[in-house]
Order: C-alpha cells, then structure tokens, then sequence
C-alpha cells in the first residue's frame, strides 16, 4: 500500500523515478502528462483541447486534468495504491486531490519532492527521448544500441514540449504555480526531500529509504543508565550519595535535550527553502534558462551525426540510397 504525490520541476526525473518504483512497489504510475498526451493521440475530445497548452508550455485546464485522474485512480489497479506523477501541479489541483482522495478513502501518505538544480534540468529535459510504444524514458548521452527502446524496440522520439523554445516557458510555470505546493505540503507534514541528482540507482535508494516505515524510537528510559544513579561504593567516599542524585538528574536532563534534538533533525528532514524572487530576478533567471536551454539543443543538434554512424554502421540503406540520389541531383 503506498500512495504517493513526487512533485519536482520539469526534468527532475519523476517519470523515470516513478517507472522504477511502480516495479518495486506493485502500485501504478499515474501520470497526467502520460495520460494528456495519451489522450491528444487519440485526438479525444479532451486532448483536442489540451494540445495547444501542452504544446505551449503551459498547464492543461484543471478541469480536464482532474477529470482523467479521477478516472484513473477508479481503475482496480490503484486500490491499493499509486504513484502520483505530474499532479497536482497548483494549489487548487491539490485542494481537489484532497477531496478526491478522501472521498475514495486513500489518504495521502508522502509527498516526495526531486530536488535537482536548473541547469542539470534543462540538460536532461533537452536530451530527453521517449519510447513512442511504452513511454521508457531514454537521454540522447545513454542511448541504447540502435537507438530503439531496450524495452519494447519501439521509436524513440523528442516530446515537442521538450524543445528549447518551450523548455523556458515550463520551469517559468513551475516555479510560478507548482513550487507553492512545497510550503502546502510541508505545511501537511507529508513533506520529504529527495536529492535528484547523480546516478539513477541512487536516485531510487534515497526514494526508497525516504519511504520506509520510520523505525520506531528509541526508548528514552533505556539512554539513562541505571548504574550511574547506583550508590557510589564504599571504596570511594568522595562521592556521597547527594552528587550521584545530581549527576542522574544531569543524564535525565542530557536525555531530554537529546529528544529534544532527535524531534527538531525531524522537521529539518524537509528542509525546503521557498524564496521568493523579485521580478527582475525571475527575468533575469528566465534568460539564463533560454540561453542554457539553446547550448544544450545546439549540443543535441551536434551529438545526431553520432547516431547516423551507428545507423551507418548497421547497413542501413537508406543513407546511401540517398547519396546516390544526390550524386545523381549533381550530375543532372
Ligand atoms: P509532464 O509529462 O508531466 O511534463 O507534462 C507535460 C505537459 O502536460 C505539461 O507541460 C502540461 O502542459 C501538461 N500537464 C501535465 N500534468 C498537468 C497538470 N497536473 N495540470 C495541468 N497540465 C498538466
């Protein structure tokens, strides 16, 4: 049983953190931008609608997005739990959230948050390629053999909300409308933060551990030893009994500050620093976004002729039917 929200920035690598879990933990993925873009291929009535925000950077009406996770977590695969991923994406989808899941009686249990920095974003929103058949999420710097998915062999292809001139337009909007859910969700206490960086398996282990049971605490009684509250023996008289009283008063004292300590390290588990940026600032960082989000497209742009020579090297024929066809567009 284990119903979860992972809330982070574009790139924080919810999805690909959220395909791993659903594994472990036998509960589902539930995704709203898998489920938007599922419904805008089958050109439904709702992703006809949803296309153009998708497409923009923007966020899908709550209207919309609610009515497909409603949906979703109807479905008998989530009675026992889910992965949240992409949603609630502003406070009045969280509101909702709430009321939905207290309706169907599943309670939130942990909100984990993927802590990752702007700039390892946008290089990983930027090189990003998913599976066409069954959504793995790949990067253009692992890319497997052949360039198809090692899962199914299907197509692996850019998100059009990937591409730099839209990548800007989504950290904009989260940080505007999704990074005020961290206050809420700590406000809950249900908050936790995840370090999102560095290899994928570690990743998954911090995720893992932040969602273990916490162990039970330690019994503060057992941490004042007795002994030392004994008499002081006769061999050493310059300890009368009065001094012994103190020192256990002192332990007893020690044992609370200790508690004391153990209580406040809890609430610094969710260390969430909310800033709030001035306008000149967000602008200013808004621009270093798009210029970092050109460098790593023109990096991407670069590294595609690597992917040619591998295709090159299979004997793909396409390639030289058309050098042959230029050769001939030249002699003509
Ligand atoms: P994602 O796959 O989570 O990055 O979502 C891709 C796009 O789908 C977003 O940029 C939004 O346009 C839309 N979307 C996904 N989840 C939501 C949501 N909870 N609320 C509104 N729009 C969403």
């Amino acid at each position: 049983m284990m119903r979860i929200v992972l809330l982070g920035a574009p790139g924080s690598g919810k999805g690909t953190q959220a395909q791993r879990l659903q594994a472990k933990f036998a509960v589902p993925q539930v995704s709203s931008g898998d489920l938007l873009r599922n419904a805008v291929a089958r050109r439904t009535e709702l992703g006809l609608k949803a296309a153009a925000a998708m497409e923009a950077g923007q966020l899908v009406s709550d209207e919309i997005v609610l009515g497909l996770i409603r949906e979703r977590l109807r479905q008998p695969d989530a009675k026992d739990g889910f992965i949240l991923d992409g949603f609630p994406r502003n406070s009045d989808q969280a509101t909702a959230l709430s009321k939905l899941l207290e309706e169907i009686g599943q309670p939130l249990q942990t909100v984990l948050l993927m802590d990752v920095k702007t700039n390892s974003l946008i290089h990983r929103i930027a090189g990003r390629r998913v599976c066409r058949s069954c959504g793995k999420v790949f990067n253009i710097s692992h890319l497997p053999e052949g360039g198809k998915c090692d899962n199914c062999g299907g197509e692996l292809y850019q998100r059009p909300d990937d591409k730099e001139e839209v990548i800007a337009k989504r950290l904009e909007v989260y940080q505007s409308q999704t990074k005020p859910l961290i206050e809420h969700y700590k406000q809950l206490g249900l908050l936790k933060v995840i370090k999102g960086e560095g290899a994928l398996d570690d990743v998954t282990k911090r995720m893992e551990t932040a969602l273990a049971p916490a162990p039970a605490e330690a019994p503060t009684k057992k941490v004042a030893k007795p002994a030392a509250v004994k008499e002081a023996p006769a061999a050493a008289p310059a300890k009368p009994a009065a001094p012994a009283k103190k020192k256990a008063s002192k332990k007893k004292a020690a044992t609370k500050k200790a508690a004391k300590k153990q209580a406040a390290a809890k609430t610094k588990a969710v260390p969430v620093k909310v800033t709030k940026k001035k306008a000149s600032k967000k602008k200013a960082a808004t621009k270093a976004v798009k210029k970092a989000a050109q460098k790593v497209a023109k990096k991407s742009a670069k590294k595609a002729p690597a992917k040619k020579k591998v295709a090159a090297k299979k004997g793909v024929k396409k390639s030289a039917k058309k050098a042959a066809k230029k050769k001939a567009a030249k002699k003509k």
